[in-house]
């Protein structure tokens, strides 16, 4: 029995991260990845130190680093004004908090993730696989992917939209939820930016009812841009949108009274897309015997603590811990969720009220404003402690 592999759904972040964890603890799986190629959708992504301490362990995070990047801070302005609030020192973060912090292309990372798992024979990859459903028996779960495949057990990887998650009916209803905002994502090209903008730094720019993040990347010869908006989308298909072309002349508009400069960044991205943000409510189980759940779909949640992708890959972490000690998949699973659930929530929920402070407007903005200078450069690096000592 204990022969079976562990079939993962969904190669995408942390997919691949359980397989490579799974590995670690001497467990064999098949990847199902409904896409026929390994998606190079996506663009840059923050990783803090409770993500590349996890990478580092399964040898991902050197690869990644040949085309990352390491900034020496994160820094707050006003949106309007363009004057800096205050900023997070981060070059230090090897000693503070054990592990770099990284900004990094998406695709970067997966492939990091890909190579590794392509090297290690305790995995396989099968692409073009769509997961459809599942049986469960007391030995073993049979996984439906146009093909019948045995397993020890299910682990639904398959994003904010997934099938196992609909499959396992853990709560009623449980959809995806809108949440109201939008991410407009560029990447301008080096030589068409302010050379300001290429320093090795994480910049969030806030005001009342959007924020714009913005950060060089492989290498500094690309400016990774994600501007947030809130809005309605009332396109009658949204649930189906993944991301759309997004027209630059709204978003001009938008941030028209913006400095001259970060206006001049917005103009130097040649396309934008448009991606409606969708996250889960939290659950307390994300799964039933021998199938559950990892990543986005177990707890998709905005982007505003740049932890979705962290998240998973400590889920990854945990579920190959709990299946190192103990040997029935079932209890293996419980012991992951028992570690996972709460962690993951709380991360959400903060990622939630993190975006509302963005956003804030008149004197609550102003008051948002002083008490993060108040806190200062080692008040603010304290507040992430809880997030990346981990
Ligand atoms: C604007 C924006 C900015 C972000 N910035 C950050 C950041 O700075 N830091 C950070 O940590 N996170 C960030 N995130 C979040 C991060 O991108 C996600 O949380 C992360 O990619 C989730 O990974 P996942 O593997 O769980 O899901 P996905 O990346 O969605 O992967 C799921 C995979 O499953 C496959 N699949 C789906 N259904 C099936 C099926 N039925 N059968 C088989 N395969 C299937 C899909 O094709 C896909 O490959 C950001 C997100 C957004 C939108």
């Amino acid at each position: 029995m204990t022969d079976l592999p562990v079939v993962i759904a969904g190669a995408g972040v942390g997919g691949l991260s359980a397989a490579l964890a799974m590995a670690a603890a001497g467990r064999p799986t098949i990847v199902l990845e409904r896409a026929t190629e390994l998606s190079e959708f996506g663009a840059g992504l923050q990783l803090g130190p409770n993500a590349s301490r996890r990478l580092r362990r399964w040898d991902a995070l050197d690869p990644l680093l040949a085309h990352g990047l390491a900034p020496t801070c994160v820094r707050i302005f006003s949106g309007e004004s363009g004057r800096e609030i205050v900023e997070i020192p981060v070059a230090d973060a090897q000693r503070r908090w054990g592990a770099p912090y990284i900004l990094a292309h998406r695709a970067d990372l997966l492939r990091a993730l890909a190579d590794r798992a392509a090297s290690n024979p305790l995995i396989e990859i099968r692409l073009g696989r769509e997961v459809e459903g599942w049986s469960e028996t007391a030995e073993r779960v049979t996984v439906h992917a146009g093909e019948d495949i045995a397993g020890a057990a299910l682990i639904g990887a398959d994003g904010v939209r997934s099938r196992v998650r609909a499959g396992l009916r853990l709560a009623d209803p449980d959809r995806p939820v809108y949440a109201r905002r939008t991410a407009w994502r560029a990447l301008a090209p080096a030589d068409a930016v302010d050379p300001a903008f290429l320093a090795p730094a994480s910049a969030l720019r806030l005001s009342a009812g959007a924020h714009l993040v913005h950060y060089p990347l492989r290498n500094a010869s690309v400016v990774n841009l994600v501007a947030i908006v809130e809005d309605e989308w009332n396109e009658p298909d949204m649930a189906d949108v993944w991301s759309t072309e997004g027209d630059a002349g709204y978003l001009a508009a938008r941030f028209a009274g913006w400095s001259a400069d970060v206006r001049g960044l917005l103009a130097a991205a040649p396309q934008w897309r448009r991606w409606p943000l969708f996250m889960r409510r939290p659950i307390a189980r994300w799964g039933r015997g021998r199938v559950t759940l990892l990543g986005d779909a177990a707890h998709a949640m905005p982007p505003f603590l740049a932890q979705g992708a962290a998240q998973a890959i400590e889920d990854a972490d945990a579920l190959g811990a709990a299946f190192a000690r103990l040997k029935h998949p079932a209890a293996a699973i419980g012991m992951y969720e028992q570690a996972r659930v709460a962690r993951a929530s709380r991360v959400q929920a903060m990622s939630v009220r993190q975006g509302r402070i963005y956003h804030l407007s008149g004197p609550m903005a102003a008051a948002r404003d002083m008490s993060m200078r108040m806190l200062g450069p080692a008040g603010m690096a304290r507040a992430t402690d809880w997030l990346y000592r981990v």
